[in-house]
This record gives structure tokens, C-alpha cells and sequence, in this order.
């Protein structure tokens, strides 16, 4: 069986080389996963709502077939063109298929994780397209030719001072500037001039309406509204879990994907589209893309739930301090690495591990995914797959010899704890990664079971 060819902890190093940084990304993301807190908080139907988007979810996953097939119905009624992608490269060809029928070589696009999962702005750049990200996030991360490091903040792992010296080099800003208002306005313009220029925009599918055909783009910017509005050729991408019953469903996702994401009571723009404009093409790419085969999975069709609010990121201390580009997938966090795995065993295998199992992300999901269980879950898949490099996998068989059998675990801490005492280069040395940014530890004098057996006789 094949060795993972990625490795989170290996990615992380190059994030972790200045401290102050990790630490200032780790306080930036708390302070959001604290305005979710404070948020949710203020709904006193905050828990019932969890419930009952995870219940309303819980029904899509057993009724996709037919909730897709109604979407498709009601969406061509409205004048939509539908699709369907079974994978990427179906979904990147018919996008480059609607643009050449159209003779159409730049288009605007507004934030779609799917389309990042998809590699389509490469492919499309590889075949004569322009594509501008239109997301303020998006187009920093763009001009820099790097990936998002987070679905809801792109370029949550940048300083104004790095976007300051971007646009300085890209937008002809004033050297040294990084007041966010100024650079924010010189963005503003920048974009302007590529949405009045641009005859085709594609935006992503937030929410899709099963008994309406319509779908909801949420964005703080109005870039989606933008785009579409002015373009004569609008295509939306939408994975297929995006669907939901009803309309009136709308009203719980949109309450929790705001305050989730960002701890803000309602996003900026819940863009409502429900057929094209006069003159105006509209067309709806459903993508599959490894989704049948998860939903297909037992342990894991719950992941499908997701509603990309990124509160499973805010939250957690691994990706806090190791950033979303070590996770080398385009969502990153808890939930990518329950995903990424069902995409490709191989390169993600190392991305269940990259996670402390507290369950803090389970906590905050809004829809109420088991994440750390799945987490579990996928490490014992990849291990009994060997998908785990060999030495991880001669590290779990050994510490589950020790951990069942009591006598062998007893003699084993106190063989550790008397090596640690009287030679300490054998466990703290290069050879070791778990010691090269910690502190050996002070060796315990007696076990615990030493002294609960020594105070239990007083
Ligand atoms: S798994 Fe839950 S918390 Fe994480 S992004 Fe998805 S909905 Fe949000």
C-alpha cells in the first residue's frame, strides 16, 4: 500500500518559523471564534436552531436523489441551464465549454470553494481564460499566487503590512501604506473596472433550493450581486450537499451560518437568485467530485452536512498554530481533513493526525458534526489501510501493546521515566520531531498509580 506523500507537521514548519506570528495568527482566529460565542449566545433558541439544521440535514442526506432531481426541475422551469459534473475536470470543462461557446476569455468570480477543490482557475488560466477573484480575500491570495488559508478568511494569515507591500507592487499604492480604508478603496477600484469589463461572473451556491430552483450567494462585499448583475452569462457552482427542502429552511442556515462564521447576526449580502435577467444567461453546474462516495461512507456521509461557516477552524489550537496552507487542501481545518481523505487516501492520509481530538470543533459546528469522531474514525480507516507512514504504524502497534497489558504498561513508565531521569539524549534528540519546539519534561519521582496505591493505605 502506498506512503502518504504529504505531511502536515513537515508543512507547518516553514508557518512556525516566527513565533510571534503564530501567535498573532492564534489571536486573531480566537477573537473570532469569541465573536461567535458571544453571538450565539445572544439567541436563546441558539441550541434548538443546531438541532434543527442538523435534523433538516440529517434529510437531505437521505433524500438527495430526489431533492437534486425537484432543484434540476424547478431551476429549468425558471430558465436555468443545469449541469452536472461527476467530477472536477467535468465541472472545469463545462465552464470552459460555456465561455468558449461564448467567446467569452475573462470572466470575475466571486468566493467558491469548489472551484478552489476543482483547480479551475489554473485550468482555465492554462487554456486562455482570465479569471478575477472578486472576494477581497480571494484576489490578495491571488495576486500573491498562493491558495486560500481559510474558506470564510482567505487571507486571514497575512498582516496589513504584507498586503500594504502587495498592492504597492500590484495596484501602484503608496509604498509603506497600511491603512485598511486606503488599501481596502484601492481594491475597490480595481475591481470595478474588471466587473463593468467582464461578460461572464461565476459565484458559488451557499444555499439551493429544492422546491423553488433558487440558490443563495452569501458574501460581505456584494461582489456575487456584482458580478452577476452585470454579466451576460451568470454560472453558479455548487456541490451537490448545498441543497436544502424548502425555502422557508433558509431562515435557520442563515442564522447560523452568520454568527458561526464571523459573530455577526446576518451576513452582509444573502443574494437571492432564482432565474436570469432579461437577455441574461443563466447556468447551475451540480458537481459530485468524491460526494457520492462519502455520503456512501457510514462514518463520514455527516461531513456532507457542512456549511463552510469555519467556526471548526476558529476554534481549533492545531490550526491556529499550523495555518490552512499546511493542511494542503483546499478546505483546510478539522472538517478538510475528514474530506480530503475521501478525495485521495494517499496525499492526505497525514491529515486526520493533525488534530488534538479535544472536540472543541464539535462543539461549535453549527449543524452539529461529529468532527473529532470522524477524526478518529479516518485515522483507524488510513492505519488498517496503511496509509500511515511505517514508523507511525510501528508506533501505534507498540503503544497498544503497552496500553493493554497493565504490567507491561507499568514496567514501561517506569522504564521512561528512569531513562528520562539518567539519560535524557535518548529520548530528546533530532531524531525525536516531538521535542524540537518543546521542553523536556521534569520526570514524575513516582507514577501516579505509585501514589494513589501509597495514599490509598494511609
Ligand atoms: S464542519 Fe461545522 S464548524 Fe466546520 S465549517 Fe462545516 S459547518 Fe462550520
Amino acid at each position: 500500500m502506498s506512503k502518504t506523500t504529504m505531511d502536515h507537521a513537515e508543512a507547518s514548519v516553514a508557518f512556525n518559523k516566527d513565533e510571534s506570528y503564530v501567535d498573532w495568527h492564534d489571536e486573531t482566529l480566537w477573537f473570532v471564534r469569541q465573536k461567535r460565542d458571544r453571538s450565539s449566545k445572544l439567541l436563546p433558541e441558539w441550541e434548538q436552531l443546531r438541532n434543527t439544521a442538523s435534523q433538516i440535514k440529517d434529510y437531505v442526506l437521505s433524500h438527495m436523489d430526489e431533492l437534486l432531481l425537484s432543484f434540476e426541475q424547478k431551476a429549468k422551469e425558471n430558465g436555468v441551464h443545469v449541469h452536472w459534473a461527476y467530477n472536477a475536470a467535468e465541472h472545469n470543462e463545462i465552464v470552459l465549454g460555456l465561455l468558449n461557446r461564448n467567446r467569452i476569455t475573462k470572466m470575475v468570480k466571486s468566493k467558491s470553494m469548489l472551484t478552489e477543490e476543482c483547480h479551475m482557475n489554473e485550468f482555465l488560466s492554462q487554456n486562455g481564460i482570465e479569471v478575477i477573484d472578486t472576494d477581497l480575500g480571494e484576489r490578495i491570495v491571488q495576486l500573491r499566487q498562493e491558495p486560500p488559508s481559510h474558506i470564510v478568511l482567505p487571507a486571514i494569515h497575512l498582516k496589513k503590512k504584507d498586503i500594504g507591500d502587495l498592492f504597492h507592487e500590484h495596484l501602484g499604492t503608496d509604498a509603506g501604506a497600511t491603512d485598511p480604508q486606503y488599501l481596502a478603496e484601492a481594491a475597490r477600484q480595481h475591481l470595478r473596472d474588471k466587473f463593468l469589463t467582464r461578460r461572464a461572473a461565476l459565484t458559488g451556491v451557499n444555499f439551493a433550493i429544492a422546491d423553488t430552483g433558487g440558490f443563495v450567494v452569501a458574501t460581505n462585499e456584494g461582489n456575487a450581486d456584482m458580478g452577476a448583475h452585470l454579466a451576460d452569462i451568470h454560472i453558479a457552482s455548487m456541490g451537490f450537499e448545498k441543497i436544502i427542502p424548502r425555502q422557508e429552511h433558509l431562515g435557520v442556515f442563515l442564522r447560523l451560518l452568520a454568527r458561526s462564521a464571523t459573530g455577526q447576526p446576518v451576513t452582509t449580502y444573502n443574494s437571492h437568485f432564482k432565474k436570469p435577467r432579461d437577455g441574461q444567461e443563466m447556468h447551475i453546474i451540480i458537481v459530485d467530485n468524491g460526494r457520492t462516495a462519502q455520503l456512501g461512507r457510514e462514518d463520514f456521509r455527516n461531513s456532507l452536512k457542512c456549511i463552510r461557516c469555519g467556526a471548526c477552524m476558529n476554534t481549533c489550537p492545531v490550526y491556529r498554530r499550523s495555518g490552512g496552507h499546511s493542511y494542503h487542501n483546499a478546505v483546510a481545518g478539522p472538517i478538510g481533513s475528514i474530506l480530503a481523505p475521501n478525495l485521495d487516501m494517499t496525499k492526505n492520509a497525514d491529515l486526520p493526525f493533525a488534530s488534538t481530538l479535544c472536540g472543541s470543533c464539535s462543539n461549535v459546528c453549527p449543524v452539529k458534526i461529529d468532527i473529532h469522531d470522524q477524526l478518529y474514525k479516518w485515522r483507524q480507516v488510513l492505519a488498517k489501510g496503511g496509509y500511515v507512514p511505517k514508523a507511525k504504524e510501528a508506533g501505534i502497534k507498540a503503544m497498544s501493546a503497552v496500553l493493554s497489558q497493565p504490567r507491561f504498561y507499568q514496567w514501561s513508565g517506569k522504564l521512561g521515566r528512569s531513562v528520562m531521569r539518567i539519560m535524557p539524549f535518548m529520548v530528546n534528540n533530532q531524531l525525536n520531531p516531538w521535542y524540537k519546539n518543546r521542553e523536556m519534561p521534569e520526570p514524575p519521582k513516582e507514577s501516579f498509580r505509585d501514589w494513589y496505591v501509597n495514599n490509598r493505605r494511609k
